[in-house]
């Protein structure tokens, strides 16, 4: 996918298990949205090696990078276009 969500509410396992998130990453291969390494559940780079999903971008406001876990790369990838809304931190409320 090279659309972004107009708007997300959250990491979507931790809206299921009741979990909190710190950052937001979203698998540009199947849009599931997980958390970063520092959350808890760190479901981004779970989805991304159980489903063998390895590219992920950053939601966060004004972070326009991706990453891909299987070379440990971070990259910025053009044709990935569009802004996501997210609801703050739960964490940090
Ligand atoms: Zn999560
Ligand atoms: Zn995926």
């Amino acid at each position: 996918m090279t659309e972004l969500p107009a708007s997300v509410d959250g990491c979507e396992d931790c809206l299921r298990d009741g979990g909190v998130w710190m950052h937001l990453r979203i698998c540009l291969q199947c849009g599931h949205v997980g958390c970063c390494d520092d959350s808890p559940g760190q479901h981004a780079s779970r989805h991304a090696h159980a489903e063998q999903h390895p590219l992920i971008r950053s939601l966060e406001p004004g972070e326009d990078w991706s990453y891909c876990f299987i070379d440990d790369l971070a990259m910025i990838i053009p044709a990935v276009k569009g802004h996501t809304r997210i609801p703050p931190s739960p964490m940090l409320s």
